[in-house]
């Protein structure tokens, strides 16, 4: 774990925090060569690669009604509260930005301009499934699509050896409300949903996070699917003055660094000697932690910083652009206010990136690796496109008419022009 002052981290040192996530490129061609295969062999080729990468043998690759049922009925029964208890408050999050279906504005009088919003018809949903399980991706990206409205909600997850998909993963897309689920993960998955196989229905749109693989694969079928964005391996960056707990802070490091050797903690703050108490908890408690092996390897990537003051704090954080921002300051709203570039915010000591993992209602598909500084997490738009509407009357078209006609001119399409005088000749 790197632990220094901003102002004597040399350039290499920002820049592998900053520049990080550079790894797609090294896994180019072995995606597009799968990505090749899915689409020439269909089914055959989801068998193959599921065998190479997942160790199982593939019986059926759509989940029957009857395997729901029995993982429904699997699931204790508290657990499954909880379940619906997340799912209910993701739901209440995205209708809450779920826009007016058509909304008109009138610029002057005779001519109303306005917006129709529609779902888009299809989309896939993937549900990382490698190191962990994850049925809280199953929630965060069938519902929305959902509330969206959108139609044909497909979910692919990689099996277990044993050809199954972990019931609670499956509980999660029947409460989330999937049309249909592929046992399939990786590249190969992502393929399936771009071009479709015999079993695997094409959509219009595939969104969801996953390993590198799973990113470089979502980012080469473009030309066929729409995504959402690079959603890969997880990270904070926390900004803390001294009002804010070091057990806390330290803890939030290491949630984050369990995820995945490749998951990046940061921590930038005023106060040495909270960056002093910080870095020796995440060391004790990396030693206690469940997933040891995972921590140790990610601590690898993790920082401790010391700034001259917040605004060098707000500076490193909006370069830095990270998926999860706490904000663990006595003035919040100053640091709010002044932030530009990351996935989510979580604001003050008892909003640790946890409750956003699972429960709150936020989302946790969200940009990683500095693309939080042009794209937002996943979100109701993702689901919809909207078309613009304009309604014009004969009084409205004649004060525009003059405007297009001559720069219609201008740009040598008098068709243009004539479609306007057509109008008015007679
Ligand atoms: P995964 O489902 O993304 O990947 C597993 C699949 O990777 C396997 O099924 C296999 O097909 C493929 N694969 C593995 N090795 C391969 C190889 N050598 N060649 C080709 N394909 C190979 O699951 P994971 O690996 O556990 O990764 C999940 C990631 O998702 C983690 O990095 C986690 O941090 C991240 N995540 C991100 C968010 C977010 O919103 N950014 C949310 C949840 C999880």
């Amino acid at each position: 774990m790197l632990y220094k002052r901003i102002s004597e981290m040399s350039r290499e040192e920002k820049d592998r925090l900053i520049r990080r996530g550079g790894e797609l490129a090294d896994v180019r061609d072995t995606v597009a060569s799968i990505l090749q295969d899915v689409r020439q062999n269909g089914d055959a080729a989801l068998r193959l690669y599921t065998g190479k990468f997942d160790g199982a043998e593939l019986g059926a690759i759509e989940v029957s009604e009857q395997e729901m049922d029995e993982a429904m009925q699997s699931i204790d029964a508290s657990l499954l509260k909880h379940l619906e208890f997340a799912a209910g408050n993701i739901r209440k999050f995205h209708q809450a930005q779920m826009p007016e279906k058509v909304w008109f504005m009138e610029l002057s009088p005779g001519i109303e301009l306005g917006q129709k919003f529609t779902p888009l018809e299809s989309v896939g949903a993937y549900v990382p499934g490698g190191r962990a399980s994850y049925p809280s991706t199953a929630l965060m990206t069938i519902i929305p699509a959902k509330v969206a409205g959108v139609r044909n909600v497909v979910m692919c997850t990689p099996p277990g050896a044993d050809g199954r998909i972990n019931p609670l993963t499956l509980a999660a897309a029947r409460i989330a409300g999937a049309d249909h689920v592929y046992k399939v993960g990786g590249v190969q998955a992502i393929g399936a949903m771009a071009y479709g196989t015999e079993t695997v229905l094409s959509v219009c749109k595939i969104v969801g996070p996953g390993n590198v693989y799973v990113t470089a694969a979502k980012m080469q079928v473009r030309d066929k699917a729409e995504i959402d964005f690079p959603a890969g391996p997880s990270e904070v960056l926390i900004i803390a003055d001294d009002s804010a707990d070091a057990r806390m802070a330290a803890s939030d490091i290491i949630a984050q660094a369990e995820h995945d050797p490749n998951a990046v903690s940061v921590l930038v703050t005023t106060s040495a000697q909270l960056a002093e108490d910080v870095h020796a908890e995440v060391l004790g408690q990396a030693a206690r932690t469940a997933r040891a092996e995972i921590v140790r390897s990610s601590l690898a990537n993790a920082a401790v910083i010391l700034a001259g003051s917040l605004e060098e704090c707000i500076g490193f954080s909006n370069d830095f652009a990270p998926e999860h921002l706490e904000i663990m300051v006595s003035e919040p709203d100053y640091v709010l206010e002044r932030i530009e570039n990351a996935g989510s915010i979580f604001v003050g000591n008892y909003a640790p990136v946890p409750v956003g993992d699972y429960a709150s209602g936020t989302n946790h598909v969200l940009p990683t690796a500095g693309y939080a500084k042009i794209y937002s997490g996943l979100n109701i738009s993702h689901f919809m496109k909207s078309a613009s509407i304009q309604r014009i009357s004969k009084q409205g078209l004649e004060t525009l008419k003059d405007a297009v006609i001559s720069i219609a001119e201008k740009e040598g399409l008098t068709g243009h022009a004539d479609s306007i005088r057509t109008r008015f000749s007679n």
